[in-house]
């Protein structure tokens, strides 16, 4: 039986998304808590665009030093043979790619203005793909943008070009939210049939379906006989109305009625840090997480009326579908109502040390402790926010890494 594996696009279709970001420290982490959690892949940026590339490099060290592994980091690209010999220069290292193209006709007349036909994104796609191959990516995928109005008939040609010339997946991108569960059913079913490769489901949250269409496009896939690829974001984060939220498709492949019966996930996913990286998200794209928000809302766990507390309290399976211990919530939060030392972009070395000492971080010597001070002040004026104690003990931990990740050298 085929299974379901997730791959996340927070470090892509996030980030990218109008009034949000992440530095590359807080890109980093995500990848970091990612890969705790045992998500397959993260799509971890853009390696032709020149500001990512030291935090891309150093991630890819990150992977070489076991740090971010099983967790496997793919870059996202155009699917056009110059931006796969681009990515390949400014990293050599990278390993897994997916090369982006529109295949609508909406977007291949509105975009390109009859300068391009069907024939020639699948010629641009397949030419990317050789390019890739000929570089030595291990894996590749490729995306087709705006599947969803695409025609179905073109979208297996491509998706058949695409597995001739040796990609791995094929992503069927629902870019503006516009199926819903029974037609994204109907046509992964058909592309996993024809096209045979497994598929990627990349869902948007325009018309407030994007979790409902993951699931039903890995159903979808699964019934046609193919491995499923849920992308998602952490907190739903991307283009306009969002993602597919990454907690709630988990939450819905495992616990909806009758769904894991016979979908499956190819690996475990650990729920218990969906509270932790949920709350880093939230902190670091300075974004609330809805009191509403499946699972990790500030109600989720919340009972008021008389007759849901009476209910809950006497087992709480009369309210609730699954327990605040499983995602990780529930332990106490130590919160600061006195004096606090914070490090800052000018902190000094006395203030520093104290913080580090209450995490029982020793430094070796003074050089040393001033020496991971001056990354975090580095760290502060990128991020312009106080940073949490995972990336303080990063910094610590990982001061070449930190070094590559704090610096941007514009027009070298
Ligand atoms: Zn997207």
């Amino acid at each position: 039986m085929p299974k379901i594996y997730f791959i996340d696009v927070t470090n892509r279709d996030g980030v990218q998304t109008a009034k949000l970001g992440l530095s590359k420290l807080e890109k980093t982490m995500m990848n970091v808590y990612l890969n705790e959690m045992g998500v397959f892949q993260s799509e971890f940026g853009f390696p032709t665009t020149r500001h990512e590339t030291l935090y891309l490099r150093a991630n890819l060290e990150l992977a070489e030093m076991g740090v971010l592994q099983p967790i496997r980091l793919e870059g996202w690209v155009r699917a056009i043979p110059s931006d796969v010999e681009t990515a390949f220069r400014l990293l050599p290292g990278i390993k897994h790619l997916n090369l982006s193209i529109s295949t609508s006709t909406q977007m291949i007349n509105g975009k390109f203005k009859g300068r391009k036909q069907q024939q020639d994104i699948i010629h641009d796609m397949t030419g990317a793909l050789d390019a890739a191959k000929t570089k030595g990516v291990e894996t590749v995928g490729v995306n087709a943008e705006d599947a969803s109005r695409t025609d179905t008939e073109f979208l297996i040609r491509f998706g058949q070009a695409a597995r001739e010339h040796g990609a791995d997946r094929l992503r069927y991108c629902d870019t503006l939210g516009y199926d819903n569960p029974f037609t994204i059913y109907e046509t992964t079913k058909a592309l996993a049939e024809n096209v045979g490769l497994p598929l990627e489901i990349h869902c948007h949250g325009d018309l407030g379906m994007a979790v409902a269409n993951s699931l039903a496009g890995a159903k979808g896939t699964i019934d046609g006989g193919q491995d499923t690829y849920v992308n998602t974001t952490v907190n739903g984060v991307g283009e306009r109305a969002g993602n597919a939220d990454l907690l709630a498709v988990v939450l819905a492949l495992t616990k909806s009625k009758q769904f894991a019966e016979k979908y499956q996930l190819g690996q475990p996913v650990a729920l218990s840090k969906s509270w932790k990286i949920a709350k880093f998200a939230s902190y670091a794209f300075g974004l609330p997480i809805p009191i509403n928000q499946p699972g990790v809302g500030a109600n989720a766990f919340a009972h008021a009326s008389g007759i849901h507390a009476d209910g809950v309290l006497k087992d709480p399976e009369n309210y609730e579908l699954y327990g605040y211990e499983e995602l990780g919530r529930g332990d106490p939060v130590m919160v600061e109502t006195g004096r606090e030392i914070i490090a800052g972009q000018y902190s000094g070395i006395s203030g520093f040390s104290h913080i580090m000492g209450k995490m029982e971080v020793q430094f070796s010597s003074r050089e040393e402790a001033a020496e991971i001070l001056e990354l975090v002040r580095y760290a502060n004026v990128e991020a312009q926010k106080p940073l949490v104690e995972d990336e303080l003990l990063f910094i610590a931990k990982y001061p070449q890494i930190a070094k590559k990740l704090l610096t941007l050298t514009p027009l070298a």
